[in-house]
């Protein structure tokens, strides 16, 4: 079986197709500036040089036109004919309160997907333009549709609530939603994997440090509390999201330099977190190259670092002690440093790091000391795959 993944953003479109006999990518592409001049993908294919396609696309559904034709394009795809896909699994960002796993698209899910645009506005749209453009194009295919908050909707009610007026969650659906759960539920069943324990017995911290941050307690294999919220702007201060802020600092913001809703947004979203601290950048790999004669940018990695130790302790609280912590996305599994500056301090909670064995990037490595009683990971986060196993196991019921 043939599982094609399709992550459609609003101008780019990500898709791997995987092998799920072996579980192996036979081909991962990105299409960017789609609607604009320049348009472009670019395939990759294990073994062979990268295969780049400049050519104007409209949409979307231009767009996905190409994978396909790309894909089975005779010298440089990897299949005969688009029949051999069996299903495409669709990354959707917001499921609402309506869906708790991936289900198979029909007429009622689209409506629901809809519903749910008005909370991920600049999300949502282009996952429901990307469907689209492929039920248009393989009508008889089966498509799944696979949520960031999905995994998060077994949230306990007192996680999961606002202290603001309850109808303000009856009638607008104001709560923590959570996000990355396709990431947090990826690595945590790789972590369970590795040390040989059914999940259910394991209470887990996933940290999935990138671009976007968020870390998720899970306990049982699913999850009980995450550091996102309502948007994907709550918890960790990021690249450039603002994280956890003083609410108050909104309303006086827009009093005192008379800020539109669209400016908070544009500051809170695009200038803030450890670019808004160091002035220098939202890529933590530059922060380190200057941070020994920059004190902003490194006071943008401690605040960084002190936040994520701050989650982990109190999740270790909410989950009543934890066995294992993982890392994962850029940071979290390419940063030795990084992971280093968020566990020190925290042996008291059983955690310590062998720092030969932290010496690792981009692999799947246990970095804790054979004594630590809190095992440490960097697990390689993979969405695709996750969505592809999710994707054939709803077309397979
Ligand atoms: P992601 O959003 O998961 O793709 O992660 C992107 C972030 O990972 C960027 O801010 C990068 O700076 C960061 N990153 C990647 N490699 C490293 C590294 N070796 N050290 C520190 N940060 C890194």
């Amino acid at each position: 079986m043939k599982i094609l993944v399709i992550n459609c953003g609003s101008s780019s479109l990500k898709y791997q197709l995987i092998n799920m006999e072996d579980e192996t990518c036979l081909a991962q592409g990105l299409i960017e500036r789609i609607g604009s001049e320049g348009s472009v993908l670019t395939q990759k294919v294990q073994g062979r040089e990268k295969y780049i396609v400049k050519q104007i696309m409209q949409d979307h559904k231009d767009a996905i036109k190409l994978v396909l034709s790309t894909l089975i394009d005779g010298t440089n795809g990897v299949i005969k004919s688009v029949d051999e896909i069996s299903a495409v699994g669709h990354r959707v960002v917001h499921g609402g309160e309506y869906y708790s796993k991936s289900v198979l698209i029909d007429e009622k899910v689209m409506k629901a997907l809809e519903d749910c645009s008005k909370l991920a506005p600049l999300h949502n749209p282009p996952n429901i333009i990307g469907i689209n453009s492929c039920k248009a194009l393989m009508p008889s295919t089966p498509m799944v549709a696979v949520f960031d908050t999905a995994f998060h909707q077994n949230m306990p009610e007192h996680a999961y609530i606002y202290a603001l007026p309850y109808e303000l969650y009856e009638e607008h659906k104001i709560r923590k939603y959570g996000f990355h759960g396709t990431s947090h539920k990826y690595v945590s069943q790789v972590a369970a994997e590795m040390i040989s324990k059914d999940i259910k017995d394991l209470k887990i911290i996933s940290c999935h440090l990138g671009n976007g941050a968020s870390i998720a307690a899970i306990k049982g294999g699913k999850s009980i509390d995450t550091s996102m919220g309502f948007t994907p702007l709550a918890g960790l201060a990021m690249g450039t999201r603002s994280g956890d802020i003083d609410p108050s600092i909104i309303t006086f913001l827009m009093e005192e330099l008379s800020l539109s809703s669209e400016e908070l947004a544009d500051l809170l979203n695009k200038k803030s977190g450890v670019l808004g601290i160091s002035g220098i950048s939202s890529d933590f790999r530059d922060l380190w190259d200057v941070a020994k004669n920059n004190k902003r940018a490194q006071l943008a990695l401690d605040v960084f670092h002190y936040e994520v130790k701050k989650f982990i302790c109190s999740y270790a609280g909410a989950l009543g002690g934890v066995d294992c912590i993982i890392f994962t996305a850029g940071v979290g599994e390419n940063s030795a440093k990084a992971r280093e500056a968020c566990c020190t301090g925290l042996e008291f909670l059983g955690v310590k790091i062998d720092s030969e064995k932290n010496n690792v990037a981009g692999i799947a490595a246990e970095i804790s000391t054979s004594d630590s009683t809190v095992k440490v990971f960097v697990i390689p986060t993979n969405e695709e795959l996750m969505i592809a196993r999710d994707t054939k196991e709803v077309v397979s019921l």
